[in-house]
């Protein structure tokens, strides 16, 4: 059975910044996963507009609808396949996040690639908008999705695997919630590893131009954080795998920084307490995260954007947004630049092209960012840069069409899954035109 929640006041994203409309929430009463989903198959095809909700992390309207919103986060088993020793997998629940995941999947000896940079978002509302951490080799997290079971707005329950459906199954992970209710989610698994991170700070953006490439490779995962001025980046984090029982080495001067002497939070005079352990070799969940997993990442009162260009391109674009530093740092916490491997996900931001993406902490403060942002988008549009979909953007819908390749084929297999749109919403609407 679905329970509807009952709430006096309007229900909104984790940032506060969006009301959903949604006239009503449902979950399900209980955890028993089998039979919630033969009462979901039932409800399905008796409601018009639908739109399941994750653990509304994103910055924008992507996760509401006109009509019923369903959240399956009681939704939390998790099963390991080891069948294939070479090829282990976990499935997952709709409502596990990764905070949940990744410990208990170290415990038994996996993990995944990677991990963004907080653990409270759900698995599945993270890959359907090609949520992704950093690292010249990995890609999305979505990446490592392997099969996936939706309930489509007619009630059917699909199972589709890359290798069984290797036609559409790129065009239904990174799917915006525009396919289907997913019920649950199959990762592909590595075995758990050793990470070491170390701080630099002040590295001059000219070592970009000729080394942007030698810099995001010198560890696993490298993020630079920006407040845009004084040309240069404030911090380098640079996140070693071990490959021995040994720290790799670490040398004191980094591209112009300096090693740090202290543990460092990414804004200036925030305590670092909150930070995931630098200096110090610990297991990949507890090293890729920037923020550990029991507190409030970043400033808690925040909103986001973010812009993917190519990577061959990464300076230039880099150079561009600095011409609006001082437009740009007063409404700002930071600017991270990460990098993110190319992968075939028709929707993914990192579709075909190996990428810099560029993201914005920023102050919550609306109205002046949504200002700024088509300020940005101008700047970007030469580098045909691609807005994270979770986030803030205001790049209009024809830029976006030209921005995706395979975005009619996704046009062609949600009206196949979805005929009558009930999952389409405004955000979607605008995208499928
Ligand atoms: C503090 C903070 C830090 C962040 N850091 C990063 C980062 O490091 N890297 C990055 O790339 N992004 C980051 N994000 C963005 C975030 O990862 C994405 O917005 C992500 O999609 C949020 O997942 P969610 O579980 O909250 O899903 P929601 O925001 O609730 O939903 C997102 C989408 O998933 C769909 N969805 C959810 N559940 C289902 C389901 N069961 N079936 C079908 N569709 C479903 C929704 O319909 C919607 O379209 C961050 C966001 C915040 C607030």
């Amino acid at each position: 059975m679905y329970l509807k929640e009952k709430s006096i006041a309007p229900r909104t994203n984790w940032a506060g910044n969006y009301a959903y409309q949604a006239a009503s929430l449902l979950t399900p009463a209980s955890i028993d996963e089998l039979d919630e989903l033969a009462e979901l198959q039932q409800l399905l095809p008796t409601l018009t507009h639908v739109k399941a909700l994750g653990a509304r992390h994103s910055f924008n309207s992507i996760a509401d609808t006109i009509g019923t919103q369903i959240s399956l986060a009681a939704f939390k088993s998790k099963s390991l396949d080891t069948s294939d020793p070479a090829h282990p997998t976990v499935t997952i629940g709709a409502g596990v996040t990764y905070g949940d995941l990744a410990p208990w999947l170290h415990a038994q000896g996996f993990a995944v690639p990677n991990l963004a940079s907080l653990p409270h978002i759900s698995v599945v509302g993270a890959c359907a908008t090609a949520t992704h951490g950093s690292g010249i080799a990995n890609q999305c997290l979505s990446a490592a999705v392997s099969a996936i079971d939706l309930v489509t707005a007619g009630g059917e329950l699909l199972h589709l695997s890359r290798s069984a459906n290797p036609d559409i199954f790129p065009g239904a992970v990174v799917a915006l919630g525009a396919l289907g209710i997913v019920t649950s989610l199959t990762l592909d698994l590595e075995p758990t590893f050793q990470v070491v991170q170390t701080v630099y700070e002040n590295l001059p953006f000219h070592e970009l131009e000729h080394s942007l490439l030698h810099i995001f490779s010198a560890g696993y995962s490298v993020s630079l954080f920006t407040d845009w001025q004084q040309h240069r980046a404030s911090q380098a984090w640079v996140k070693r795998k071990l490959t021995g029982p040994e720290p790799p080495p670490d040398p004191k001067t980094f591209f112009g920084a300096t090693r740090q002497t202290a543990k460092l939070h990414p804004l200036p005079r925030h305590s670092a307490e909150n930070c995931t352990e630098q200096l110090i070799p610990g297991p990949w969940h507890e090293r890729l995260p920037h923020f550990r997993m029991d507190f409030t990442p970043s400033s808690g009162a925040e909103l986001q954007s973010e812009y993917f260009v190519p990577l061959a391109e990464g300076f230039n674009a880099i150079r561009a947004v600095e011409e609006l530093r001082d437009r740009i740092t007063p409404h700002l916490f930071i600017t991270e630049l990460r990098t993110i491997a190319a992968d075939d996900l028709w929707l993914s931001m990192a579709y075909a092209r190996d990428s810099l993406a560029i993201h914005f902490t920023w102050r919550p403060e609306t109205d002046a960012v949504l200002s700024l942002l088509p300020l940005i988008e101008a700047q970007l549009a030469p580098f045909a840069a691609r807005p994270h979909w979770g986030k803030l953007f205001t790049t209009p819908s024809a830029t976006l069409q030209q921005l995706y390749p395979r975005l009619a084929d996704f046009r062609e297999l949600a009206s196949q899954l979805d005929p009558h749109g009930t999952f389409r919403n405004d955000f979607l609407t605008a995208l499928l035109v």
